[in-house]
């Protein structure tokens, strides 16, 4: 089979949100970007998330991404919200008991001191807002400056963006990434300065010695109900099932998509890469969002289905140089968290790439650390 060299400054592999926001804040320096993308444009876990934009602070390094990114996030939806389908819906974080509001006062306190906004919602504040909630809750916390986009199309506005610019595309499956370039599976090479590894949890196939593992999780989605929620609902137990390193686990998240439909998650499971919908598990996510919302229970689910995040060890993604390999820089392991810290990873990429200085320390990201 022939081979054909192409010359270009980056390559970008996978054409997800992170790939796709890579490439536009890489040609917006001027690069000349490639993108190779063996389906469509965010069409992997891209296309499964909820789309819910949010400031995350279960560490400092994760705060920090979160927020920077959550604020470039309300730059790019700018003055066409409506085409990212973008909805400032705010989050609302339950608390089930007087141990989870106290989790909401600790996360009220992180959020205020870094400049976030949000209010400690007594338990009459938080019905006024959520009806639907069930009785006998303790309170939660309104992080009013929270939104969703729809995923796929965010990609591809971002991509259309760099194609603008002269970014390319082209449809194919990298099979191994090799010095300055990458081997197609139809025996293309082409070559670049740089390589971009932003195939999200098939980052491992390419690269098997990275410390990103598959979580799948469940999503479903009902028929239209206007304002039967008015903001994206996540329980405060969630931070304890959301992070553990094992075992299935399912948590109370609720989204007001803005065509009135309901968005309902979430589950995680490890050791599992087979996307079929498992009913015992979708049960078991169902049955406990209904927990919370029991009006929930009467609602048409019209369709479900599964994703895979990238998950590392300390949950942080990996961003920055391939600790060993030259020119070969990762995007990748942002686990349930990438639609958000997308514009914020490929801010970061794009200036180390260029040596440039970073608006937030890149150093927790670094790959490196894994690196014994
Ligand atoms: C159920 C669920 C709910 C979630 N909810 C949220 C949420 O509310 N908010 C949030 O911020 N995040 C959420 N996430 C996480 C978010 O969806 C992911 O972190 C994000 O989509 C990762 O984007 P990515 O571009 O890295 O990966 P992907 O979207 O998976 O993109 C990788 C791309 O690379 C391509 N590719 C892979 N291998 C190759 C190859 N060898 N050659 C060519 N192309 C290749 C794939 O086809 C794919 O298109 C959720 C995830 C799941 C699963």
């Amino acid at each position: 089979m022939g081979h054909t060299v192409i010359q270009t400054d980056v390559i970008v592999i996978g054409a997800g949100i992170v790939g796709a926001a890579c490439a536009d804040a890489l040609s917006q320096r001027g690069m000349r970007v490639k993108v190779i993308e063996q389906d469509m444009a965010g069409s992997g876990a891209t296309a499964a998330g909820m789309g819910h934009l949010v400031v995350m602070d279960d560490n400092p390094a994760e705060l920090a991404l979160s927020a920077y990114s959550v604020s470039l996030w309300n730059s790019l939806v700018g003055d066409l919200p409506q085409r990212h389908e973008y909805s400032r819906c705010g989050t609302i974080w339950v608390a089930a008991d007087e141990e989870e509001m106290a989790a909401a006062r600790a996360k009220a306190d992180t959020l205020s001191a870094y400049g976030i906004a949000c209010e400690l919602l007594a338990p009459a504040a938080l019905y006024e807002r959520e009806p639907q909630l069930r009785p006998g809750l303790a309170g939660g916390l309104l992080v009013s400056g929270d939104g969703l986009v729809y995923p796929p199309k965010s990609a591809r506005i971002l991509l259309d963006r760099a194609i603008r610019r002269g970014a390319t595309t082209l449809r194919g499956s990298v099979a191994a990434i090799e010095d300055n370039g990458v081997l197609l599976a139809d025996g293309m090479r082409y070559q670049a300065q740089h390589v971009v590894l932003a195939a999200g949890s098939r980052s491992t196939a390419l690269l098997p010695e990275l410390p990103v593992q598959p979580k799948k999780g469940h999503i479903a989605i009902t028929d239209r109900y206007p304002g039967f929620v008015h903001h994206q609902l996540v329980e405060l137990g969630y931070i304890k099932s959301a992070h553990a390193a094992s075992g299935d686990s399912v948590a109370f998240n609720l989204q007001p998509r803005p065509t009135g439909q309901v968005l309902i998650g979430s589950s995680r499971q490890f050791d599992t890469i087979d996307l079929a919908v498992e009913p015992a598990m979708l049960q078991r996510m169902l049955r406990h969002a209904a927990a919370f919302t029991p009006a929930l229970a009467q609602l048409n689910v019209l369709r479900c289905w599964t994703g895979l995040r990238a998950a590392t060890p300390d949950g942080l993604p990996l961003i920055g140089p391939h600790a060993a390999r030259r020119g070969l820089w990762l995007a990748t392991g942002h686990e349930g968290l990438g639609i958000t810290t997308s514009l914020a990873t490929a801010q970061l990429l794009a200036a180390q790439m260029n040596g440039d200085s970073t608006r937030i320390p890149a150093s927790p990201y670094l790959p490196g650390r894994f690196h014994a």
